[in-house]
């Protein structure tokens, strides 16, 4: 058995048992990532010295008999993440050597619970990006062919999670972050309803349409995680206080009954043939097991890209305005007055994907402007919600394609940032209605991963879950092995 390949609940029944310890399970996942990360490039740091500590507190719990799922299994973070103590980079020049002194909720809750902290992974820089190719510091490389991006932002994340150099990993998803990785890597990826999880300590990028979720190397994992990090928070103030349930009740292999709409705007023009084929396999496989199956329409959704790029850019050149040079991150010394340091500081600490936001964004806010860009965007933002709200009336669950193709070459859309938006036109729409969706491995063409996307309307994490847990049982999408 090789322990890096355990998913969580395995490595559970075998750290409870006493089959295993913890800091075994942790150096062999340090060894793993010793051997692998060359080779992919996912993590930014790796904080071998804590996980050790850690592992060993963790098998101190097994002896008392006070665990949790999680306690005792490895896990990555995407840096964007606050860790307290462990640099918090963003995959930013801005950041590279900022060390926050607080953990986010999310990773605070994790830690309640016993993980084990890996380090941190790579990402597009502040998270613009849908390849991991827009990080300051070097590109990931996807498992499945290295020569392919691993999607993005969350790319590091979920190429950590598809090499087994983690057990789990923990995401962020403004516009696709979570799930296009996941499905461009052969991962499950959730991104869960706006105000299910706490934001606080996530270094915002977008705050509106962003939340945290996991990535894991099967659907019960996603549901382990979500019970971990779900819930109300206090430091933040957009978080809901519904109760969490036990996401692990919706693990039945069920979908009897279930309405699943396909709504045709998702099988958009320019969409790789094989990509269409397989998830058109993944919903027959889902009436067999008897959900029913019709096709809807939600046609606001082609405004969705045009939507969120209004909307992002407009809260992430707010949101970026801290980085001054003053409180934190990177300052450009040498300059001849205060402007002038400001000014270089922006200039050299940021990249040119973060430039051209903030410049979008600023763009789209000014005086003159506001009306015609940012106010009739959020105008439509309430359409497209609406049209969800309405078409949840009908059906349990909407299927879709994560993404039009399978991962793409390294370098291929970075000179054309239209191409690159386009990554994400099935994601996007998500987020701008605040509702939860997941992604799980629905096949390979020519050995590419296809990831199938489900939706469902807010808070109805536990019906993604079914469905994902239910399709998951049928196949073995999930059980293959990158060939690294
Ligand atoms: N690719 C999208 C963007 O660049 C979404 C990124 C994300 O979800 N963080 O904005």
């Amino acid at each position: 058995m090789n322990l890096h390949e355990l998913t969580i609940h395995e490595a559970h029944d075998l750290l409870k048992k006493r089959e295993i310890s913890s800091v075994e399970l942790t150096t062999a996942i340090l060894d793993r990532i010793g051997q692998i990360d060359e080779k992919v490039d996912a993590l930014l740091t790796v904080t071998d010295e804590l996980a050790m500590v850690q592992a060993q507190k963790a098998d101190e719990l097994f002896k008392t008999g006070e665990v949790t799922p999680l306690t005792g299994i490895p896990a990555i973070i995407k840096d964007n993440m606050c860790t307290r103590g462990t640099r918090t980079t963003c995959s930013s020049k801005m950041l590279e050597n900022f060390v926050p002194p607080y953990n986010a909720t999310a990773v605070e809750k994790l830690k309640l619970q016993g993980i084990v902290m890996m380090g941190k992974s790579n990402m597009d820089e502040f998270g613009m990006g849908s390849s991991t190719e827009n990080s300051a510091f070097y590109p990931t490389r996807n498992p499945w062919d290295r020569d392919r991006v691993p999607g993005g932002s969350s790319g590091g994340s979920a190429v950590s999670v598809a090499s087994d150099e983690t057990i789990f990993a923990l995401g962020s998803d403004t516009g696709g972050s979570i799930r296009q990785p996941s499905g461009f890597c052969s991962v499950v990826g959730l991104k869960p309803t706006y105000g299910r999880v706490s934001r606080f300590g996530l270094v915002a990028f977008a705050s509106s349409l962003e939340q945290i979720g996991p990535i894991t190397k099967d659907v019960t994992d996603a549901a382990l995680v979500l019970n971990a990090i779900a819930g109300h928070d206090e430091k933040d103030s957009t978080t809901v206080p519904h109760p969490v349930p036990d996401y692990t009740q919706s693990l039945i292999p069920d979908v009897k009954g279930l309405r699943l709409g396909i709504p045709r705007e998702y099988f958009v023009e320019g969409m790789e043939e094989g990509v269409k084929q397989t998830i058109e396999t993944a919903i027959s496989k889902l009436e067999e097991l008897g959900a029913t199956v019709e096709e809807t329409s939600l046609p606001s959704s082609k405004y969705a890209l045009s939507v969120y790029y209004i909307i992002a850019p407009s809260e992430a050149s707010a949101n970026l305005a801290r980085y001054n040079g003053v409180k934190y991150g990177f300052s450009f010394q040498e300059a001849d007055s205060m402007w002038d340091a400001m000014e270089k500081t922006r200039q050299y600490g940021f990249g040119p994907e973060v430039k051209r936001r903030i410049m979008l964004g600023t763009y789209a806010l000014s005086a003159g402007y506001y009306d015609a860009y940012y106010l009739k965007a959020q105008k439509v933002r309430t359409l497209i919600r609406q049209e969800f709200d309405q078409t949840f009336e009908k059906f349990d669950a909407l299927i879709t394609p994560t993404s039009p193709t399978v991962p793409f070459k390294i370098g291929e859309k970075m000179e054309d940032p239209m191409q690159m938006y386009l990554a994400d036109v099935c994601t996007l729409p998500i987020n701008i209605a605040g509702i939860p969706g997941i992604c799980v491995p629905a096949g390979f063409v020519d050995g590419l991963p296809v990831g199938m996307q489900i939706l469902a309307k807010s808070f109805a994490e536990e019906t993604l879950l079914r469905i994902a847990y239910a399709y998951e049982q049928t196949t073995d999408w999930h059980k293959q092995n990158p060939p690294i």
